[in-house]
């Protein structure tokens, strides 16, 4: 936090996104963002902040002129964990794709995994490193999953927040997506008509592709 008036700043660590966070549950933020916004939406709005405003005031201007300035405050991210995990309230819209400006760089991570449950039981799908998702429950597929579609077909955000019509999903995992991964590799053939001339590398390709799809 810092005054634009006196040379003071306070600086301390934030840590909102942790390996597990909680996204959407706070009503205020609910009303704030108009009762709309996809996971990456939501963590845009509580993590970068650039000047702005708060409602303490700063203790340089108030000892030393007896005057009431606000302190503003900047916000941005340092570091990430290689996984992140959400559970989402059920308004946040989900991002296959999320992506983060840590230090200047930016990173990306990709849906890996959801967990469903009716209340008794718990299934769940995952998604392979071709971007395919697959089906598991114990009870039905036992010890061997179920292919669906590719994660880039997905539309819909109900289409992964529900599953079989009965589960509801609890937990999205996040891998980071990158990195320095081999080159001209096309992901999903089948998807893609993009010619592998025009494709820098794998990520970037599918960075591009998912960012068509965005929730
Ligand atoms: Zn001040």
């Amino acid at each position: 936090m810092q005054c634009l008036n006196f040379n003071f700043t306070i600086q301390k660590p934030y840590s909102y996104l942790q390996d597990y966070t909680a996204v959407g549950w706070c009503s205020s933020d609910y009303e704030k963002l108009k009762h709309t916004a996809s996971i990456q939406e939501y963590l845009n709005y509580k993590i970068i902040k650039n000047l702005e405003r708060t409602n303490k005031k700063c203790p340089n201007c108030f000892r030393y002129n007896k005057k009431d300035f606000p302190l503003y405050t900047t916000q941005c991210l340092n570091k990430l964990p290689a996984i992140l995990i959400f559970a989402l309230a059920p308004w946040i819209d989900i991002n296959n794709l999320l992506t983060f400006n840590v230090s200047g760089i930016l990173k990306h991570y990709i849906l890996k995994g959801i967990i469903y449950t009716n209340g008794n039981h718990f299934t769940a799908r995952l998604i392979d490193k071709d971007f395919i998702i697959w089906y598991h429950d114990g009870q039905t597929t036992h010890s061997v999953c179920q292919r669906e579609q590719y994660l880039m077909q997905i539309e819909n955000s109900n289409q992964l927040k529900f599953c079989r019509e009965q589960y509801k999903a609890i937990l999205y995992q996040f891998n980071q997506f990158g990195g320095h991964r081999s080159q001209g590799t096309i992901a999903c053939r089948n998807v893609t008509r993009v010619p592998p001339s025009k494709l820098g590398c794998r990520n970037r390709f599918v960075v591009s592709k998912f960012r068509r799809f965005k929730a």
